[in-house]
């Protein structure tokens, strides 16, 4: 059986950057907390636990007394940093430099909007750390679209400034923009202007992705259940070979996936550790030869 490990996948340079300022500051053996899962995926954050890095969540930030405490690639709102301040609490900064660029924009696209009564619509999940720390540019005033029923909320007839959460499919985004402007049209309005924020580290990745996913027999899709662009990664993957399948850890492989199989592909999300896809493909390694099905 041949098995092959995708070598676009793995960390984005975001996810590297956070993690590498973790373990720097891990390194001096002084407590670090993170605030949020410093990457959504359980397997790194069990690694970094051991090293002593620990996940807090918002109420644990405000309730307990930490004294320095590290901002994932996501970002956050402002209202973090003032509390950081007032509470003397050091902060290390690991927001995506990306991420910081969108921000910026965004505050600035509202200002312009509030001066001329227009929206700022974030397509993307209300929930997400990103889109949190994007709509707190803004004092959380966006118009935020997680499904394409939200766009309801756009009062079409006055200009519009459209971004997207990094890592958003184009192709959505694309289909989203196109709505909207036609619906401004409709409301004889033309000022709408779209930024394209997706991230080229999930772009790249779809197109490469799609050839990958044909080349094998079986893909085996890596990702923590808690990645958006993992879900998307993956469905790419479906869609190219239905033979795809989603684990998040080593026990979540099935044998069965292997019968019959020639090939395996091994690919993840921006969020995936190589050394776990490594670990993956020597277990199905493992498999194939109690199967003999090694070549
Ligand atoms: S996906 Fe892109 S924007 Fe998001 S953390 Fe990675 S490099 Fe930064």
């Amino acid at each position: 059986m041949k098995i092959e490990i995708d070598t676009n996948a793995g960390f984005c340079f975001g996810v590297v950057r956070a993690i590498k300022q973790a373990e720097e500051s891990l390194q001096n053996n002084e407590a670090l907390v993170c605030l949020g899962d410093i990457v959504h995926n359980e397997e790194e954050i069990a690694r970094l636990q051991k090293k002593g890095l620990k996940t807090i969540s918002l109420e644990e930030l405000h309730q307990k007394n930490h004294k320095k405490v590290l901002i994932r690639a996501h970002g956050e709102p402002p209202e973090r940093y003032f509390f950081a301040r007032e509470n003397q609490i050091e902060l290390i900064d690991a927001t995506c430099p990306i991420v910081l660029q969108l921000q910026q924009k965004i505050k600035t696209a509202w200002k312009e909007m509030e001066k001329e009564n227009g929206q700022i619509v974030l397509f993307g999940k209300k929930n997400h750390a990103e889109i949190i720390g994007l709509n707190g540019q803004m004092d959380n005033r966006a118009i935020i679209v997680e499904t394409f029923s939200d766009i309801e909320q756009i009062d079409f007839s006055k200009p519009v400034r459209l971004f997207s959460q990094t890592t958003k499919s184009v192709e959505d985004f694309k289909r989203l923009s196109e709505i909207i402007r036609k619906r401004s049209f409709e409301c004889h309005n033309h000022d709408l202007i779209v930024y394209n924020t997706t991230c080229t580290s999930v772009s790249r990745r779809s197109k490469n992705l799609k050839d990958f996913a044909k080349k094998y027999d079986a893909i085996i899709f890596v990702s923590g259940r808690k990645s958006s662009n993992g879900r998307y990664l993956f469905e790419i993957c479906k869609e190219n070979n239905p033979n795809s399948f989603f684990i998040s850890s080593i026990d979540e492989l099935q044998k069965t996936w292997f019968i019959n199989t020639q090939s395996v592909g091994i690919t993840g999300a921006t969020s995936t550790p190589q050394w776990l896809m490594q670990d993956i493909a020597t277990t199905i390694r493992r498999i194939a030869k109690k199967t003999g099905r090694f070549l």
